[in-house]
């Protein structure tokens, strides 16, 4: 006889690993091509001799540098082993079974698992023609069962990034009780127009204790693989984080790696003008060769591809480079090294565009 599971576990889709193209570039999953710098390596060295120590589960050392970087009093933050467990963990704090989290579709991949396996029900809102959230809508689901929103910005995987001034009216009008989280995953690559407001996810916290701000090391801070993020939230929401939190999920490299790489931010951070520079520059070659391109605040890029996108993402992966595809929907393409774009675009726009649909 099998062992018994949670029937309901049937609708979740089990998780398959990205298939592996020996030698492809991989721009597939929004990561750094650089690794960590010297600095944080030598931190990491160092800390392996005290692997025989569990981490501190406080975090003491990471959570005053947070407090000091972002000037936010120690008790507004959380650490978790990577944002996406800081997702699911504000929806275990704020689901029952059959509570309601909204969020914009398409956006992070996570968000609907998380909240299944909580046993929350997942509202799924319409993105824009444009690939943006639809806020008005998003409002509009609320009903009494809402716990939890999740509004990611700028959005993964259609790159859409919403408005200061947008953003807060649409706080403005969430019930109080309603927590919402502001997913700024990729916020270091966030460049605003000249005259536009950046929308400061801790800036919109304050004074709105609904408000939680997730953030990572794992993407411009370069991280991805040792699994560190964080939330900036009111005390009384960091509280109850830490009711659910996996006991020493956030390890101790993971801790010593985040605290050198925020000693080194000023460097790492400036890695990030190369990458907006080279997504400006990929953004216009397809905009070239005819491809419907939303303007991007992250480091990928969005093809709304439909149908076509599994064959193209296909096609790219024979060609040497690994896209991440959303079949019947479109393919995210990660901004990497210059050689590595260029690799992509001489398929993009040769063999791919009849892929595409285009001339
Ligand atoms: C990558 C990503 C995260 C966080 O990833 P972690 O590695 O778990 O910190 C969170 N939200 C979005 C939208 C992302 O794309």
């Amino acid at each position: 006889m099998t062992p018994q599971t949670r029937p309901d576990l049937e609708s979740i889709p089990a998780y398959v690993p990205g298939r592996s193209f020996p030698g492809a570039v991989k721009l597939a999953s929004n990561e750094t091509t650089i690794g960590p710098l010297p600095s944080v390596r030598e931190a990491i060295a160092d800390a392996a001799a005290g692997l025989n120590r569990y981490p501190d589960n406080s975090a003491t050392e990471l959570i005053a540098a947070l407090s000091e970087r972002l000037g936010v009093p120690t008790e507004q933050i959380a650490v978790g082993c990577g944002s996406v467990s800081l997702c699911q963990e504000l929806v275990q704090i704020t689901c029952d079974a059959g509570d309601e989290v909204i969020f914009a579709w398409r956006s992070f991949e996570a968000y609907p698992i998380i909240a299944a396996v909580a046993g929350a029900t997942a509202v799924r809102v319409p993105n824009t023609a444009d690939h943006g959230h639809d806020l008005k809508a998003m409002l509009a689901a609320i009903t009494d069962r809402t716990r939890l929103m999740f509004v990611c910005n700028p959005n993964n995987p259609t790159g859409s990034l919403l408005g200061k001034e947008e953003l807060a009216q649409f706080l403005d009008a969430v019930p109080e009780h309603i927590v919402v989280a502001l997913d700024e995953a990729y916020f270091e690559y966030v460049r605003p127009e000249p005259g536009e407001d950046l929308a400061d996810g801790l800036e919109l916290a304050e004074g709105r204790r609904n408000v939680v701000v997730l953030r990572t090391f794992s993407k411009a801070y370069g991280l991805a693989g040792i699994r560190v993020g964080y939330a900036v939230a009111d005390p009384s929401v960091v509280t109850a984080l830490s009711k659910v939190h996996t006991p020493f999920s956030v390890n101790s490299l993971a801790q010593t790696a985040a605290v050198a790489s925020l000693a080194a931010a000023t460097e790492l951070l400036a890695r990030t003008e190369g990458v907006v520079a080279e997504r400006e520059r990929v953004h216009a070659a397809l905009v070239e060769a005819g491809y419907e391109v939303p303007t991007s605040a992250a480091n990928f890029l969005w093809l709304p591809l439909g149908e076509r996108s599994a064959a193209f993402f296909e096609a790219a992966a024979e060609a040497g480079v690994v896209l991440r595809n959303f079949t019947g929907e479109g393919t995210r393409v990660t901004i990497g090294d210059p050689h590595e774009n260029d690799l992509f675009l001489d398929f993009a726009t040769g063999q791919g565009r009849a892929l595409a649909g285009i001339g």
